[in-house]
């Protein structure tokens, strides 16, 4: 399962209990222990992909974060 937060990224979340807190090196929840599976992992890193071009694109769009070392 996977959310996006109000800023647009991805977020992965558990798909039995809706948690997004993950134990990163067993790939299990934090509340209940679901193994998350390999499509849910795939699936969102390519949602974070899509998320980080679309950022670079509109990185000069008003609005988006600047940077202030590039002034
Ligand atoms: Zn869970």
């Amino acid at each position: 399962m996977i959310f996006h937060n109000p800023a647009g990224a991805p977020e992965l979340a558990c798909e039995q209990c809706g948690c997004r807190w993950f134990d990163r090196i067993n790939d299990t929840c934090y509340e209940c222990g679901t193994k998350v599976s390999d499509e849910s992992i795939a699936e969102f890193n390519l949602a974070v992909e899509r998320f980080r071009a679309r950022e670079t694109a509109r990185a000069d769009a008003p609005g988006a974060p600047v940077d202030p070392a590039a002034r």
